[in-house]
């Protein structure tokens, strides 16, 4: 099993849907990741940044999921990243409603010693020029996968498309893929996307799936249908984080196991819905993901006889 760097923000989130509110609670990207990587026992690190006002409750959560913290900056004096959101009433889309960098407008990352040969690099959401310096400490990395959103490409486009060219495969949602590249055919941004560098391109459709496209190749992976979804929020990194935390595991970065990958992935964000913020992916019984990938398995197998 090889190691997994995993960066991203670690944050205060206030989240609002049709089913209640939240005041804040614990979120980020580097959590969800973190909690869904741990699923697979792999010896990951969280680099970020918190303030004073985080909870030692929190970092101590984290660290009993087996992610080590040494990478995970406390700016004794600063105000953690803060992320308020409101869902739409189908779910499907979110206005963002505040996001306050704080800590992360001067976040210098430090990956820990011992984790600098990692095979696996996970870049969850936060500013590229922190994603390109996390790049740069590394030793030869196997794999490096990133995550984004349509903040940064709103403020930071030119520092995102230098890490896009860095990396090995990004994971982005439909609507974020149609902005990087003007495209609406999803099959055609793809393609744009991996001309811009990286070789594996996975879209996310929320509730629709997602899809793995490799050269000439495309593989899709459905989303249980659920018959309650309370909260989207994290669904992405958990999804990012099941992806990068079973390739990790397995050691094994082909386009076949990387479909496995999309499955891990999805079965884990199919979960992380299902509560308010990260409460479900917190202590998640490893039988029940299981039940979850043979409902996967049943969900899309079938016989069919051509004559
Ligand atoms: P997701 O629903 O997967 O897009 O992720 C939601 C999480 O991303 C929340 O926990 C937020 O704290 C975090 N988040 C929101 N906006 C940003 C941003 N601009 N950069 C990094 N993380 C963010």
């Amino acid at each position: 099993m090889s190691s997994l760097v995993i960066v991203g923000t670690v944050a205060f989130d206030a989240i609002e849907t049709p089913f209640g509110k939240t005041d804040k609670i614990l979120g980020g990207a580097a959590t969800y990741i973190g909690l869904a990587a741990s699923q697979f026992g792999v010896d990951g690190a969280i680099v970020s940044v918190v303030g004073g006002d985080f909870p030692q409750e929190y970092i101590d959560l984290l660290s009993n999921h087996g992610m080590d913290v040494s990478g995970l900056e406390v700016v004794e004096e600063g105000k953690t990243f803060f992320w308020s959101g409101k869902y739409r009433n189908d779910m499907n889309s979110r206005d963002t409603l505040v996001t306050e960098l704080n800590v992360l407008a001067d976040f210098n990352p430090n990956v820990p010693s011992d984790y600098r040969d990692a095979e696996v690099v996970m870049l969850g959401n936060l500013h590229p020029l922190v994603q390109l310096s996390v790049i740069d400490q590394m030793n030869n990395p196997k794999l490096v996968v990133l995550d984004t959103m349509n903040f940064w490409m709103d403020n930071t486009l030119e520092e995102l498309l230098q890490v896009i060219a860095k990396v090995d495969v990004i994971t982005i949602n439909d609507e974020e893929a149609r902005q990087l590249t003007g495209e609406y055919s999803l099959v055609v941004a793809a393609q744009k996307i991996m001309a811009m560098g990286p070789k594996y391109v996975v879209i996310k459709k929320g509730e629709h799936g997602a899809l793995l496209f490799h050269k000439d190749d495309v593989f899709f992976a459905p989303a249980l249908p659920l018959e309650e979804v309370f909260d989207p929020t994290g669904a992405g990194d958990t999804f990012a984080g099941g992806f990068s935390g079973y390739l990790a595991k397995t050691g094994d970065y082909s386009y076949e196991n990387m479909k496995t990958a999309i499955i891990y992935g999805s079965a884990l964000a199919s979960f992380c819905v299902e509560k308010f913020g990260a409460e479900r992916m917190i202590d998640l019984p490893k039988k029940e993901v299981h039940q979850r990938i043979q409902q996967f398995k049943s969900l899309t197998q079938f016989d069919i006889q051509l004559t």
